[in-house]
C-alpha cells in the first residue's frame, strides 16, 4: 500500500480547523499530514509555499492593469509592511530584495476572484507561485527544488499537488471572473 503522506504546516491554534478538513497528526513525521487518499490542494492555507495559478481567462485583469499609476506606490507599501523580506521563506533576492504578489481567493459559485492581500516575495518564491510561467521560462528545476525545500516535501508530494493545481486551473480558466479589489484599501 502506498503510504505517502504529505507534510503541511499547521500553526498553533489552527489544529482543529486542519483536523476538520481531514488532516491527521503523524507522530513519526512530527507533523500534520494530508492522508494519501485526500487532495493536497484542499489544504492550500496550510502549505508553506503553495502554488496559485490565476485562471487564464483573467490574465489581462489584475491590480497592475486596474491601477496603472498607483501600482508603484501600492507596491512600496507592500514591501515596507514586510520589512523588505520574503513573507514565505524570509529570504531576499540578489538583484532586488522582494517583489509584490497578489494573493487571490476564488468563489467558484459566483465567479468572483477576490484579492485577499498583497504579499512581498523573494524572486524565487514568486516564480514558484507562478509555476506555469516558470516552466515556460526554463526555470522548472530551480523552482521545484525551492518548493520541495520550503514545504519539506518529497518529489511524489509535489507531483501529486501539481496535478491537482493544474486541474483546478483548467477548470477555472473555462469561465470569466469578476475582480474584487476591496482589499487594496489597506495599501493606499
Ligand atoms: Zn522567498
Amino acid at each position: 500500500m502506498n503510504k505517502t503522506r504529505t507534510r503541511i504546516h499547521v500553526p498553533i491554534g489552527q489544529e482543529e480547523k486542519a483536523e476538520k478538513l481531514g488532516a491527521i497528526y503523524d507522530g513519526r513525521m512530527k507533523s500534520y499530514v494530508v492522508p494519501q487518499h485526500m487532495p493536497i490542494i484542499l489544504f492550500q492555507e496550510f502549505i508553506p509555499l503553495p502554488i496559485e495559478l490565476v485562471p487564464a481567462s483573467n490574465w489581462e485583469n489584475n491590480v497592475r492593469s486596474e491601477f496603472k499609476e498607483e501600482w508603484r506606490d501600492i507596491r512600496r507599501v507592500c514591501y515596507r509592511k514586510a520589512g523588505y523580506r520574503c513573507e514565505k521563506c524570509g529570504g531576499v533576492g540578489e538583484d532586488h530584495p522582494v517583489e509584490c504578489h497578489e494573493e487571490w481567493s476564488y468563489d467558484d459559485q459566483k465567479g468572483i476572484q477576490k484579492l485577499e492581500r498583497l504579499i512581498a516575495l523573494c524572486p524565487l518564491c514568486h516564480k514558484s507561485q507562478h509555476y506555469g510561467y516558470a516552466v515556460i521560462s526554463g526555470l522548472e528545476q530551480e523552482v521545484r527544488k525551492h518548493i520541495l525545500k520550503q514545504n519539506r516535501w518529497k518529489k511524489e508530494d509535489l507531483d501529486k499537488y501539481l496535478e491537482e493545481v493544474f486541474l483546478v486551473f483548467e477548470h477555472r480558466s473555462r469561465r470569466e471572473w469578476k475582480l474584487d479589489l476591496e482589499a487594496l484599501q489597506d495599501y493606499r
